[in-house]
């Protein structure tokens, strides 16, 4: 990586964003032959969400969208670490979702027969099934669950890391500690970045910023809808493997899995945090958490917490990304909007931008997802989001 590389005078796409999204698209555009690009990075390159995530990786989805993208997805991240040279910790021990009302099983039971029309092989499970799943689970009015054996979970520092350094070998500049400051436009086209380390000229700016989009396409005069919202996150002490999938739990939003070093990671939904781009940790959350946490496991009451932190989903108001040009900025392409899953989005995804980028066709998907849709009116919904 180029810490200390001076700056190129021009590439031919400059990606704004270090975090898993603008390096899988960087490194997709490298692959396919396009090596005039450089990753800007205002930071560290785990410093955004990239590095701040749960490393959860399912195609257990409601959206037929999400459920064959994510096929994708999973098989990339199984053959990561032999093509990357690097070891991503990535363990398959499936995904268990559990409902505890009528109306959380119901939209389960949906979910999968999609999920099976799609050709997974995610199964709906009774509380005993669960329990079989899951062991350590108090079952007791779990009214359904579904699970599916092959999603699972990844270290996700390595696995961003992997990126960067492909992208590196593969002639991409990776430039952290360089923040883009403005954008420069000329007859409604971008034609440069101003960065704290100088003046990039370029053809095409990807604005793959996560939560900060919005502030870095703002230099372009465009307005995203996109809303930063603080999601926060515990690692336990180690234990001994005793827990296969990671537990979701509809109602309250708890999820948790172990790692391969062991911790239990793992978090609650917290409607109350502060309110823009927050990525402190709160005493709140700890509560809600373990009082959630010992109701699906009560035997975990004496699991010790070593490290909390924090990072910023990026919201949509109707849950699909914002992908694809902008029509008033030519050269202005935006990948961002990817709530609170676009880690795992990110391998199979940034291999389709840069072949949107490369084609200069608008491919289905991107037209749905495009920016314009919150002017037209046609939002994109993106359905029940489990977990
Ligand atoms: C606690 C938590 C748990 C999560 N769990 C999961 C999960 O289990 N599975 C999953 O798939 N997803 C999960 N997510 C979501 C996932 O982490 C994000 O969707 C994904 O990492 C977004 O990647 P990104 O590259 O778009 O954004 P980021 O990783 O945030 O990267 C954007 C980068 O842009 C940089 N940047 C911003 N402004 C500028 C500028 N002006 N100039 C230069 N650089 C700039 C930032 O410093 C940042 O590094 C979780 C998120 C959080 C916070």
């Amino acid at each position: 990586m180029s810490g200390v590389a001076p700056l190129p005078e021009r590439a031919d796409v400059v990606v704004i964003g270090g975090g898993i999204m603008g390096l899988s698209i960087a490194h997709a555009l490298a692959r396919e032959g396009q090596r005039s690009v450089v990753v800007l990075e205002k930071s560290y390159l785990v410093s955004g969400a990239s590095g701040r995530n749960g490393g959860g990786v399912r195609a257990q989805w409601s959206s037929e969208d999400f459920v064959e993208l994510m096929k994708d997805s999973i098989r990339i991240c199984r053959d990561f670490a032999q093509e990357m040279r690097i070891n991503v910790w990535f363990r398959q021990g499936g995904y268990l979702f559990i409902a505890r009302s009528d109306a959380h099983a119901q939209q389960l039971a949906a979910s999968v027969e999609m999920q099976r029309a799609h050709g997974l092989s995610t199964r709906l499970v009774d509380a005993r099934e669960a329990k079989r799943v899951a062991p350590i689970l108090d079952v007791a009015g779990v009214v359904a669950g579904s699970y599916n054996a092959d999603d699972g979970v990844v270290f996700p520092w390595p696995f961003v890391w992997g990126y960067a350094h492909a992208c590196t070998e593969l002639g991409v500049g990776v430039h952290p500690f360089t923040e883009v400051l403005d954008l420069d436009l000329q007859a409604g086209r971008v034609v440069a970045v101003e960065t704290t380390r100088g003046r990039v000229r370029c053809e095409q700016v990807v604005v793959a910023a996560g939560a900060w989009s919005p502030e870095v396409a703002a230099m372009a005069g465009v307005d995203l809808p996109n809303q930063p919202h603080r999601h926060e996150i515990c690692a336990s002490e180690p234990l001994k493997p005793f827990l296969e999938p990671l537990v979701a739990e509809l109602e309250s939003g708890l999820y948790f899995s172990q790692s391969m070093r062991g911790e239990i990671i793992g978090g609650v939904s917290n409607e109350d945090v502060p309110e823009g781009l927050d990525q402190g940790s709160g005493l709140r959350f700890l509560g809600l958490y373990s009082r959630a946490l010992t109701r699906a496991a009560p035997r975990l009451g004496s699991l010790r917490v070593l490290r909390q932190w924090a990072g910023c989903y990026d919201i949509t108001p109707d849950g699909s990304p914002i992908v694809g040009g902008v029509d008033e900025v030519a050269g202005l392409e935006l990948c961002c909007g990817f709530m609170g899953h676009g880690f795992m989005m990110a391998p199979v995804f940034g291999p389709l931008f840069a072949r949107h980028l490369l084609r200069g066709e608008e491919a289905e998907l991107f037209r749905r997802w495009n920016l314009r849709r919150f002017a037209t009116g046609e939002l994109a919904e993106a359905g029940m989001i489990l977990g």
